[in-house]
């Protein structure tokens, strides 16, 4: 590899200035006032891919557009590289201290909208595979683009397209990177997602609000109902109380209690960060356990009633709340929704109405860290940063991930570059220019793996 990252490492000021370039275009899928903008900015992309050499074409979706770029190589194993285009709107821009659509060298670090999220880390794979055809000619192995504008506005235009094609994406395996490293700077490759399961639950009361005095003591409260129903569904240290739930949850295997041990979870960072007095869940398990290998069961909003500025003497005609429930393996997304549906409805009293949005959700995703494809990844990792990388799990959900996992069955290896200080989705987003240059070595070096 020496030569290539020699290359690599001269090559620094014009990869730089070529992610400035990418990252002008403000392609803030969410906008319709960007859809131009979003447009130009795929466009940029198959004419950078026609120029390194790759064959590139715009394919139309219901929403923006993917870019599909590829290559073949020596031999015939083909590597499928995601990534997207599309970036989250910049407001609030006054809180931005450098302008969001110009990359701004600052201390080490690329600050733009875009930078980490996802048009940098995407950059490495682009430059890593420019790097290999500068200096060796052609590709070690075959490569396939799949870049998404939808990303951060829930577009299914991906979605489809790989549930349509998914007989002609055959390859060995998915490669994303659009998260973050372990801690500020350790390389790490991340095996397990949980599921998630949504739902929203509103008790309907009197046909209007109704005055607390004159009503009040006589007709049920829908606010006071649903506050009941909900803390039936934990217990208080958030262990999840719908039966059955915990019937196929898969115990954290004893090298993975070891790997999380010496992650070293920095509970005093931890509390920083968030504010908190401490860390709060599941009796028995660590905080690494808690949020990557445990279920649970949350309320994101309640609603109902008067809450504005001062008082209001009502009984609410209604209130609701909208709960999602992250998964773990080997939960089934389908069998839980039925089971938890079930358990709401039995918890609901006769004497009010209600309305149940049908829970639905996806699966989590664990792949085993003994596969081929996640051993290349890893050792891609060594190779560009010089540091052994990590096995991580992650607490969320890739929507796009799942559909990946089930439609196409191909293992994915998810090899974040960012750190979770770069601000992603927050003003003064930011990408640390050593990462981006040991991102394109590990990737020009994942695909050395695949000759
Ligand atoms: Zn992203």
């Amino acid at each position: 590899m020496q030569e290539i990252f020699r290359y690599i490492d001269n090559h620094e000021e014009r990869y730089l200035r070529e992610l400035k370039d990418f990252i002008q275009f403000p392609s803030v899928s969410k906008h319709s006032q960007r859809k131009k903008a979003t447009l130009e900015c795929a466009q940029w992309l198959v004419s950078h891919f026609r120029e390194m050499g790759l064959d590139s074409q715009l394919i139309e979706t219901s929403g923006h557009p993917i870019v599909r770029a590829e290559r073949k190589g020596k031999s015939s194993r083909r590597l499928i590289i995601y990534g997207h285009y599309d970036v989250q709107p910049e407001e609030p821009l006054d809180l931005w201290e450098t302008p969001p659509f110009e990359a701004t060298l600052k201390e080490g670090f690329i600050h733009a909208r875009g930078a980490t999220d996802d048009k940098g880390q995407l950059f490495c794979h682009i430059k890593g595979v420019e790097s290999l055809l500068k200096t060796e000619g052609e590709l070690p192995c075959d490569v396939l683009f799949l870049i998404e504008g939808e990303e951060e506005c829930g577009g299914s235009g991906l979605k489809d397209y790989i549930r349509k094609e998914k007989d002609n994406l055959k390859g060995e395996a998915l490669v994303i990177s659009d998260g973050n490293m372990y801690g500020d700077s350790t390389p790490a490759l991340c095996y397990g997602l949980r599921g998630i399961i949504s739902m929203e639950l509103i008790i309907k009361g009197p046909r209007t609000d109704l005055h607390s005095g004159s009503f009040g003591g006589n007709v049920p409260n829908p606010a006071m109902v649903l506050a009941k129903i909900l803390a039936q569904c934990v217990d208080d240290n958030g262990k999840v109380l719908i039966p059955g739930y915990y019937d196929k949850v898969k115990p954290t295997a004893p090298w993975e209690l070891e790997n999380f041990r010496k992650l070293a979870f920095d509970e005093t960072a931890f509390i920083q960060q968030t504010g908190i007095k401490a860390p709060h869940g599941e009796e028995g398990f660590s905080s690494l356990e808690r949020v990557w290998n445990r279920p649970t069961f949350e309320i994101n909003g309640i609603y109902g009633g008067y809450a504005g500025e001062g008082g209001k003497t009502i009984i609410p005609s209604y209130a609701g709340a909208k709960i999602t429930l992250r998964l773990v393996p080997d939960q089934d997304a389908q069998e839980i929704c039925l089971a938890l549906e079930g358990f709401i409805k039995s918890l609901i009293p006769d004497y009010v109405t209600y309305e149940l949005k049908r829970p639905s959700g996806s699966n989590p995703v664990y792949i085993d860290v003994h596969h081929p494809a996640l051993q290349a990844g890893k050792t891609a990792l060594r190779e560009g940063f010089g540091e052994e990388p990590v096995y991580i799990r992650e607490g969320g959900s890739i929507p796009v991930v799942k559909v990946i996992w089930e439609e196409l069955q191909l293992p994915i290896i998810l090899m974040g570059l960012g750190t979770d200080r770069d601000g992603a989705h927050a003003p003064n987003e930011k990408f640390s220019l050593s990462n981006f240059m040991n991102g394109i070595k590990a990737s020009a070096s994942l695909l050395k793996q695949f000759k």
